[in-house]
């Protein structure tokens, strides 16, 4: 049976993108190709709050226990090398025992399944076919990869996902979505390791909803976040585009999602909150 190294299960409302207010499995697996750590940084500049962290790590026996950043990725803990004792591996069997656990009525009614980060689509790609095949998943009606957009698919998780049952045997439609959260110049990550169009039109030609959403501070985020549009039209991207204010901290938010908002309604972009923020505080589990 696949293994998956898992940095948090948990229950909660979908804050962001096509899904949000959505109720919802969060799966995040561990590791992650890009460190971020320009977000909540001037330009040129990198957060060291994960290294002051990591200074610390006896202090901290659980991952609950780590601190919260305000700088760089919030997610930190769910892909640095110097955090992975904190996440379990464990069996498929075992994750999707654990699922039902946390689910309100102990089996799936209407929530979604998200997949998320650090990467979701690196090594693990194995082993989610063995999770989505267990008995207990059978009513599971949609999921969503949070991605950042630069895994190419196997292609036998490929073959998996064209081949899934996209239509229920109860009559209902099924759907899987790749949230491709792709990084701006603002993240600290190369552009030229960032922007795939390549590897986004090939989560379309699968059959999935793809979109894409960007995270947005400055006037220079959103021109970023126009090229790389334009960029992704031109290798055949047709989904809808998101834009979402900075800010895994409330102060931060509070500062910019209206004037994010304002800037989508301008170009006909769609916004994105962060409803975890003010409903949660974006606490771990959250
Ligand atoms: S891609 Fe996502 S999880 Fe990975 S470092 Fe960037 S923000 Fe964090």
């Amino acid at each position: 049976m696949s293994k998956l190294k898992v940095a948090e299960l948990f229950y909660s409302i979908q804050g962001e993108g096509r899904y949000m207010g959505v109720p919802s499995i969060f799966l995040r697996t561990f590791g992650c190709n890009f460190k971020c750590q320009g977000f909540g940084m001037p330009r040129g500049e990198l957060s060291n709050e994960v290294e002051v962290i990591a200074e610390r790590i006896a202090d901290f026996k659980t991952y609950e226990e780590l601190p919260l950043v305000s700088t760089g990725c919030d997610s930190y803990a769910s892909w640095d090398p110097r955090f992975k004792h904190l996440s379990p591996m464990l069996d498929t069997s075992a994750v999707a025992d654990a699922i039902c656990d946390i689910l309100p009525h102990k089996t799936w009614k209407d929530e979604h399944l998200v997949i998320t980060c650090g990467e979701p689509l690196l090594g693990w790609q194995r082993a989610y076919p063995d999770l989505l095949d267990h008995p207990k998943m059978t009513g599971l009606r949609e999921i969503t990869f949070e991605t950042n957009g630069t895994q190419e698919l196997s292609t036998e998780f490929a073959q998996y996902l064209k081949d899934w049952p996209w239509q229920h045997k109860d009559g209902f439609t099924r759907e899987i979505t790749f949230s491709v959260s792709a990084k701006l110049p603002c993240s600290g990550e190369k552009w030229e390791e960032a922007i795939r169009p390549e590897v986004v039109k090939s989560y379309q030609d699968i059959g999935a909803h793809v979109y894409l959403k960007f995270v947005i501070a400055t006037e220079q985020d959103f021109a970023d976040a126009e090229c790389a549009i334009g960029a992704f039209r031109e290798g055949g991207f047709k989904g809808h585009v998101y834009l979402m204010p900075v800010g895994g901290v409330e102060s931060v938010y509070a500062l910019n999602n209206r004037r994010v908002a304002e800037l989508a309604m301008k170009n006909g972009l769609r916004y994105s909150d962060r409803l975890q923020v003010p409903l949660f505080k974006n606490e771990w589990g959250t």
